[in-house]
């Protein structure tokens, strides 16, 4: 039976209960004593640290693509002003922000057998995306993605201010979230139609190897239109847990599918399970997890809110393979994934950009004039 709360694709290993829902299950036990189960023992869990550990990674992340950010900017106002301003070095980790990049590089790599020159980094970023979200499900959205962080503010903040946050009503939440979906949809259509000569073409054409500084100039000088965009979906994140991740995120949603077949999930035992519900009430995405044994759900991020939030010892982890995984072997498991990539590709010269210097001077004082090839 589909529990009463939220659910998302796909839920799978329901409580075997008789009943189904909590409600349901505790009328049946008040009216018939013999329907009732032994009483269980409770042993309390000791202090979680795991939303600590999650929420310094988070803060860690932030700072470090501010960093990339200024940097960037640095990069970019040196070849503005024809090398008249202090010069830095570009960050190929700024290509993390041009997703559709990355997949039209990874086409172009597996039809090749090649590794691009231009933003070769957003390439192996995605990679390294991809590989945390099979590991440990759609961890980067909750411990690494700055606007999954902002947007975890935010929704706190909100909280703060009026005491809870709102849900959308079921008839609208379920299309919305069919969104994201739609728009990964059409990034793959486009892209998977490219050929690989196509592919390079594109990104060595100026609109491509620019396309990071035509993505700055967009934030740079936004338009009216833009800014009341941005502020309408922060207003939203303030009154609903994370509507721009939830609903319109194709990233995320790519990220969810490959989370789909991950060894790694929260699991939950009825032996030691209480029945309180908290853990259903911790989840930002919404997910009945106290009426699943485990959470396959393509909107787990793998956060351990529900963790945190549970009080008996044993009764919910986050498991693969028989292991226990914890926050810091999360942690520890993210960075692995990351620097591992990274490293990698520093060591084997696919992680800078090979654009000459001159056509920087040439294309990014112009950046605003190319338009995306037909
Ligand atoms: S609270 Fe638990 S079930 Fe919900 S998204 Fe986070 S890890 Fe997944
Ligand atoms: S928080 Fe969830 S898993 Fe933990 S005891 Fe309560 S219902 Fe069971």
């Amino acid at each position: 039976m589909e529990p009463a709360r939220y659910s998302s694709v796909p839920l799978t290993f329901y409580r075997p209960a008789s009943s189904g829902s909590r409600p349901a299950r505790a009328a049946e036990r008040a009216s018939s004593p013999a329907a009732r189960p032994a009483r269980k023992e409770f042993v309390r869990r000791r202090g979680d640290r795991s939303q600590v550990v999650r929420r310094s990674v988070q803060a860690g992340f932030l700072l470090l693509n501010l960093w990339i950010g200024a940097r960037f900017y640095l990069f970019v106002r040196y070849y503005e002003s024809g090398g008249g301003t202090v010069f830095a070095s570009r960050p190929p980790g700024v290509e993390g922000y041009l997703p559709i990049a990355g997949l039209m590089n990874l086409k172009y790599f597996l039809g090749t057998g090649t590794i691009p020159v231009v933003h070769p980094a957003a390439l192996v970023l995605l990679l390294a995306f991809l590989g945390m979200a099979f590991a440990f499900r759609k961890a980067f959205c909750s411990w690494l993605c700055p606007v999954g962080t902002v947007s975890e503010w935010l929704w706190q903040g909100g909280r703060e201010m009026f005491g809870r946050t709102w849900v959308m009503p079921r008839w609208l939440d379920l299309p919305l979230r069919g969104l994201k979906y739609l728009v990964l949809g059409l990034f793959l259509w486009a892209v998977l139609g490219m050929s690989a000569q196509a592919i390079q073409a594109f990104m060595e054409s100026p609109y491509g190897i620019i396309a990071d500084v035509k993505m700055l100039n967009f934030f740079r000088h936004l338009g009216q239109t833009g800014a009341v965009v941005l502020l309408a979906l922060a207003a939203w994140s303030v009154l609903v847990k994370n509507p721009w991740c939830r609903y319109l995120c194709p990233y995320g949603a790519l990220l969810g599918l490959v989370s789909l077949p991950s060894p790694a999930a929260i699991r939950r035992s009825p032996e030691a399970c209480i029945d309180c519900a908290k853990c259903a009430k911790a989840c930002p995405s919404l997910l009945p997890v106290d009426q699943l044994i485990a959470v396959r759900s393509a909107e787990c991020t793998g956060c351990l809110e529900c963790v945190a939030a549970c009080p008996a010892a044993g009764a919910l982890d986050l498991s693969a393979a028989g292991r226990r995984l914890t926050a810091r072997a999360v942690a520890w498991g993210l960075a692995a994934i990351l620097t591992g990539m990274v490293g990698a590709a520093i060591v084997t010269g696919h992680w800078h950009s090979q654009v000459p210097e001159h056509l920087y001077f040439d294309l990014v004082p112009r950046a605003n004039s190319f338009a995306h090839p037909r």
